[in-house]
């Protein structure tokens, strides 16, 4: 399996020269299986970064949302897919406190907030909310979730190509700090399930000395991450949501600090491409 990170920064997007290394778009990360087929997770303004490979997509294109907070929604009206009248777009979501993706993603894509409203869109589109406890399959993709804590529910979702059998975990905001054992031994159980992931993506928005200030906020630590990716041992541990504060100088000093607690561990780079292999 392929991974494209459209964009990883949290938050909201940020645009200078400070920020030309790990990139200023928000979460967006493309999916594309050995068999070519593609999934979307999330759709920040990094999709635009994502437009050229996703006018490539082969077949359905799934589109799963870890929640509804618009730094992971700001793409969405200009997804190019959804413009083209051969294409079939699967937008899917377990209920998230209540709402479905059919009930939230038209009331986003609509006057007064975007000219045109979700159903003027050309492609075929399908509303699916995820059940629980229970696989998602989608062509050669295999997913699983776990609610995580944040600032309203969100969750991480698990995904391995069937194909080749590799997985990758994107636990994009998700407060580490905020949540309690049992719910830190079951994030670590979803982990596992299946084999340890080839990738674990973990929002590490701040460092520990910020913290203690943006509690409650909903991210994690860096630290956090590293302690997380310890424990699980995946091959490829890739910090993500990067605060808009942190510019690339801050954010290169904490990733060398980063790796000399543990060398597998690496923040993710907008336009960075990873190609999985098992393990
Ligand atoms: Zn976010
Ligand atoms: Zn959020």
């Amino acid at each position: 399996m392929n991974v494209l990170y459209g964009g990883i920064r949290g938050s909201f997007p940020v645009c200078d020269e400070r920020y030309r290394v790990f990139g200023g778009e928000t979460t967006a990360v493309l999916l594309t299986a050995v068999s070519g087929e593609m999934l979307l997770l999330d759709a920040g303004s990094g999709v635009r970064v994502l437009q050229p490979r996703l006018s490539q997509a082969k077949g359905p294109l799934p589109v799963l949302f870890t929640h509804y907070h618009l730094d992971h929604l700001l793409g969405l009206p200009n997804l190019g897919p959804l413009w083209q009248p051969d294409r079939k777009v699967i937008f899917a979501a377990p209920l998230l406190d209540g709402r479905s993706v059919a009930t939230v993603l038209p009331q986003l894509v609509s006057p007064p907030f975007w000219p045109l409203s979700l159903r003027d869109a050309r492609a075929g589109m399908e509303f699916q909310t995820l059940p629980a406890d229970v696989e998602w399959c989608m062509g050669p993709f295999r997913v699983r979730w776990i609610r995580v804590g944040h600032v309203g529910e969100c969750v991480a979702y698990r995904i391995e190509d069937t194909g080749d059998g590799t997985s990758m975990v994107l636990a994009t905001d998700i407060e580490w700090a905020s949540m309690g054992e049992d719910a830190r031994r079951e994030f670590v159980r979803f982990l596992r399930q299946g084999g340890v992931p080839d990738l674990l993506c973990m929002d590490g928005a701040y460092t520990s000395a910020e913290y203690p200030s943006r509690r409650g906020w909903g991210h994690s630590t860096w630290e956090d991450v590293v302690a997380v990716g310890q424990f699980i041992g995946s091959a490829r541990v890739h910090v993500i949501h990067h605060s808009p504060d942190h510019d690339d100088e801050f954010l290169e000093v904490l990733e060398r600090k980063a790796q000399s607690y543990l060398s597998t561990v690496h923040f993710a780079r907008q336009g960075e491409e990873v190609q999985l292999e098992r393990g």
